[in-house]
């Protein structure tokens, strides 16, 4: 432990320590004495005090004196009792897996009640409370008719199944205490006299104790003050301010040269405050200590372990496995490399892994199979999937060969050979769950099962339990740094300042719900007051709280927030605050002594007095200075040395200007070209833009493309229900081609096997929508081949433009004499009736925008593929007999059967136009926003958009405001496209066609 500052040096309770020890020592100064502090922290802190005190009062240093808790002592004085009874005090982790094992033994309801480790403590804090009961009253208390009495019946199975194995519980150390205090046998010789700093209010068990000590040795009380008022008090935003006013606090005072050791930081039970506490003195580079500093379950060791116990006991979804690579640093094994979670997340979701082993296996193998550029990747997976279920499900048996299965499984995929990289306090905690994992070995003296979920549940316990003991870390001794502990564990300490968190109603007091386990009902019937009813629990807690304020001698702060953040509701100050401001603690007059101030933001109290507590928050602090005074933000100090501070106001300044800038899309002309005759453009990039050319950037320039996980699959998507339609349909016209006859029959037969695919690929979602799905694709095919007729199919999958096929691009000479190479694929081509050739493309779905289609054809270029399509025909076939695109819409959810266009010469020049607007409009590297008009879940063009999430809210006002740009001259342009000539297209709706049962399957 490292040596730290005395936290009640330099106050006169230290002084009041010294004094007592030296008269129990009745002028003997090798006369053992024995101080019993409140807490393990207390007593630490009054041994430092001591040592120290002599030199700093230039008083006699003192010797022979023991710093300890009642629960110590009592253990000391009872060894010898216990040691002729053949016991020994229970561990942990023993006592917990013996509760769970007697009630797994009970009835059901105890039965789910210890399988979940929450429920499991409560249960073990409920009988730690009951042992504070003599056995007589507790088993007065067992005999009750009353809900909560079985747990006190509970209580006497497993203090029996403990005799059994040779432990003693804390009654029973008590029991044996009070035996050694009342025999003749002297007391243990460095027990001496006693003095008791800062006593709680004890039980009636530990009163008999402490009473019976004084019988046999000298014992004085330190008691706390009782005229501690608040100084300060202030109301914050929230409890995040809170914890920034708690930071300021300290700033403030070790500028007025208040030491951190001397200060300490106080905080009720709930609200999450130990870890917010912790975040802002790092931030603020502040070392601090106490004992919630980080809950085992809660570091990289703990969530790794907790999650390789989880995956030995579940399914094997991939949200499962993913969720626990990406809880720690893992690693493929000892030397391998970290694991790459995004990547693997990418591959199993592209594989459509669900769950189940056999999934991970198969479906991995077949994405290895068709996709090269996965191929490494799913293969590993797949690999480290099966290895690592191989090693997580192998049946180690007994306690102490799951607690060696369990550190194996921590040092292969931690490896600790690799974790230099660690911060310091997670290497630690790794080496402190695999202490937590090796105390399990003792487990089989009172437990024979150790299956798996067992010992999950033992683990849990646990490491939910402990905190990770900081005391190895540099300065995370006590007394380095500010100390930041709940109220009750600063009773028997003193510091300069103490400044006291959450003091809100629903926090201090916490809400006054009845215990579960002993209800006011049971607790009632104690006559001792040992079990404390819910007032009793609420006087108690005013006690430690009135404890933590005087243990501040200097100044004594008190915070509350006014938003409960979780809920939004205001939050009223503690009702304990009116007696804690009052002068004589009578809670009269309210709060005269301390005048509340308030802190209503982060920018009210940066705009505050006082020191700011981060380099963080002096940017800002300057920032504001800097704006408040009307002069360019860009040009403060904080902006011009800092790149990425500049770049980050510079987008905020551009994007609420009208000005397109390089901060709303406008990438700069000639880096995204269409002119580049070796790299042939699709149409659909080119209708992308002319939907929204932001849209094509993000998708089309960048990459990007949202994800859609396989375990949130409800049904096949559009875009696989679509692909699966074209390829059946490609198959069947590529045989009627090679010579087979039209046959409804070999059509449905191609679609089983396509559709059997889709389902074991995991593409097709749940069961029951499936088979919805599946009917709904074959009534499609039925009246697909109904409406194919006598077509004679020329070509399906017409490519053109590709690398390396052998027809060439469609070219398109624009006004200016550039061109623009197209490369595509038509979904077929027919000889029509006339002699015409009919060139169509499969549409699925609803296709209602097809349907709205007005004079334009092309929609302003957000419709290209039929006249390009028509084009490679004509380039193909020849351009003897007229040529005719259409959409043919093979969807039940259709509104209409086709939508048909003649390729004519108008129509070549409109389509060149409209392809030289979108060209000239990318080339000038223009990506604007458009949203379209508002609807009523957001905009139209924005509905079916993968970046709906990622755009901001205020697109529709951001594209009005700068609309009139001269950068968006070549949009502009291509929004006002308007057809010059009359063109010749038509919708064609056919009679609605009635199924019969036998065509919903396929
Ligand atoms: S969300 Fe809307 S504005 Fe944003 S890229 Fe998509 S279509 Fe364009």
């Amino acid at each position: 432990m490292s040596l730290g500052a005395p936290a009640l040096s330099n106050s006169a309770m230290a002084d009041e320590l010294y004094d007592a020890v030296a008269v129990a020592k009745e002028g003997d100064p090798l006369f053992p004495v024995t101080v019993v502090a409140p807490s393990t922290y207390a007593a630490v802190a009054a041994r430092r005090s001591l040592a120290l005190a002599g030199r700093e009062r230039r008083r006699a240093g003192v010797a022979i004196v023991t710093c300890t808790t009642l629960g110590q002592l009592t253990q000391q004085l009872a060894a010898p009792v216990l040691w002729q009874q053949g016991l020994r005090p229970v561990p942990g982790p023993v006592e917990t897996e013996t509760v769970r094992t007697v009630a797994s033994a009970g009835p059901p309801s105890w039965v789910r009640f210890v399988s979940h480790p929450r429920t499991l403590m409560a249960l073990r804090a409920a009988f730690a409370e009951l042992r504070r009961l003599s056995p007589a009253a507790l088993e007065t208390l067992a005999r009750k008719d009353v809900r909560g009495a079985d747990v006190a019946a509970l209580l006497f199975a497993i203090r029996q199944h403990l005799h059994d194995h040779g432990f003693a519980d804390t009654l029973d150390v008590r029991e044996a205490a009070l035996a050694a205090l009342g025999g003749g046998d002297p007391l243990p010789e460095d027990v001496g006299a006693v003095v008791l700093l800062e006593p709680p209010a004890f039980a009636p068990g530990e009163s008999a104790l402490v009473e019976a000590l004084g019988r046999r040795t000298t014992c004085l009380s330190l008691a706390v003050p009782s005229t501690a008022v608040v100084s300060e008090r202030w109301v914050c935003a929230e409890p995040e301010e809170e914890a920034r006013r708690a930071v300021r606090s300290v700033l403030a005072d070790l500028e007025d040269g208040v030491a951190l050791w001397r200060q300490a930081v106080l905080h009720p039970a709930a609200g999450g405050y130990p870890r917010l506490l912790h975040q802002q003195l790092a931030a603020a580079g502040l070392p601090s200590n106490g004992p919630e500093y980080l809950r085992l379950d809660r570091t990289s060791a703990g969530r790794a372990l907790l999650g390789l116990l989880d995956l030995a006991t579940g399914d094997w979804s991939r949200s499962q496995v993913l969720a626990w690579l990406a809880s720690a640093p893992v690693r493929t094994g000892p030397g391998g490399r970290p694991v790459p979670v995004s990547r693997w997340n990418a591959v199993s979701a592209a594989a459509g892994v669900v769950r189940g082993l056999g999934q991970w296996r198969d479906r991995l193998a077949r994405l290895a199979g068709r996709d090269q550029a996965e191929t490494d990747e799913a293969l590993a997976l797949a690999d480290f999937v099966s290895d690592l279920a191989g090693r997580v499900t192998s049946g180690a048996a007994g306690w102490a060969a799951r607690a060696a299965w369990a550190e194996n499984l921590l040092d292969h995929y931690l490896d600790p050979e690799g974790t230099a990289l660690w911060p310091a306090e997670q290497r630690l905690a790794l080496s402190q769950v695999k202490g937590v994992v090796r105390s399990l070995a003792e487990l089989h003296t009172v437990s024979s099962g150790a299956d798996v979920a067992s010992f999950r549940v033992a683990v849990r316990a646990e490491l939910e339990r402990h905190h990770l003991d900081t005391t190895e870390l540099p300065g995370g001794g006590v007394g380095d740094g500010v100390f930041v502990a709940p109220f009750d564990q600063a009773r028997g300490m003193r510091f300069h300042t103490t400044v006291l968190v959450g003091m809100a109603d629903g926090l201090v007091p916490g809400r006054a719900a009845d215990d579960a386990l002993l209800p006011d009902e049971l607790r009632a019937m104690d006559d001792s007051g040992t079990l404390r009813t819910r007032a009793a629990r609420a006087e108690q807690l005013l006690g430690d709280v009135r404890a933590a304020l005087a243990a501040g001698t200097g100044r004594r702060v008190v915070t509350s927030p006014a938003v409960d953040p979780r809920t939004g509701r205001e939050q009223v100050p503690s009702r304990f605050l009116s007696v804690l401001s009052a002068p004589d603690g009578s809670g009269s007059p309210s709060g005269a002594s301390a005048p509340v101030r308030r802190v209503d933001s982060l920018v009210a109290s940066l705009r505050g007095p006082g020191p700011v507590q981060s380099p963080d928050e002096h940017v800002l602090r300057t920032l504001d200075i800097w704006t408040a005074t009307g002069a360019d933000v860009l040009m403060s100090p904080p902006a011009q040395y800092d790149g990425r501070l500049r770049t980050g106001l510079e987008t905020v300044q551009a994007r609420a200007g009208r000005a397109f800038t390089r901060f709303d899309g406008l990438i700069g002309s000639g880096r995204v070209t269409p002119f580049d005759p070796a790299q042939p453009v699709s149409a659909t990039r080119l209708e992308t833009y002319a939907e929204c050319p932001r849209k094509f950037l993000f998708e089309r320039v960048l990459g990007i493309h949202e994800r859609t996980l396989p375990e949130d699959l409800w049904r096949i998507e559009a875009r696989d229900r679509g692909s699966l339609v074209h390829a059946v349909l490609e198959r069947y016209v590529a045989e009627r081609i090679a010579g087979a006859p039209r046959s409804l029959a070999r059509l449905l037969e191609i679609a089983e096997e396509y559709l059997d695919q889709a389902a074991e690929g995991g593409l097709v979602g749940k069961p029951l929508l499936w088979r919805l799905d599946r009917a709904a694709i074959a009534r499609d095919l039925h009246t697909f081949h109904a409406e194919e007729g006598d077509l004679a199919p020329l070509a399906v999958e017409l490519a053109f433009g590709d690398e390396d096929g052998d027809i060439p691009a469609v070219s398109v000479e624009l006004a200016d004499g550039r061109v623009v190479s197209f490369r595509g694929r038509a979904d077929r081509v027919d000889r029509g009736s006339d002699g015409e050739l009919v060139v169509s493309d499969y549409k699925t779905g609803k296709q209602s925008g097809i349907a709205r289609l007005g004079d334009d054809p092309l929609d302003c270029g957000r419709r290209l593929q039929l006249p390009l399509y028509a084009l490679a025909a004509r380039q193909t076939f020849g351009p003897d007999d007229g040529v005719v695109a259409r959409y043919w819409m093979v969807s039940g959810e259709r509104s209409a059967a086709f939508f048909e266009l003649e390729l004519t010469e108008a129509l070549e020049r409109h389509f060149a136009d409209v392809v030289g607007r979108i060209a000239r409009a990318v080339e000038g590297g223009c990506f604007p926003g458009i949203p379209g008009p508002p609807r009523d879940t957001g905009f139209e063009v924005c509905m079916w958009c993968d970046f709906d999430r990622v755009c901001p809210a205020g697109r529709d006002r951001q594209w009005a405001a700068k609309r009139g740009s001269p950068s968006l001259l070549p949009v502009d342009d291509l929004l006002a496209t308007a057809v010059a000539e009359p063109l010749s297209a038509s919708l064609v709706r056919l009679p609605v066609r009635v199924h019969s049962a036998q065509e919903t399957t396929a």
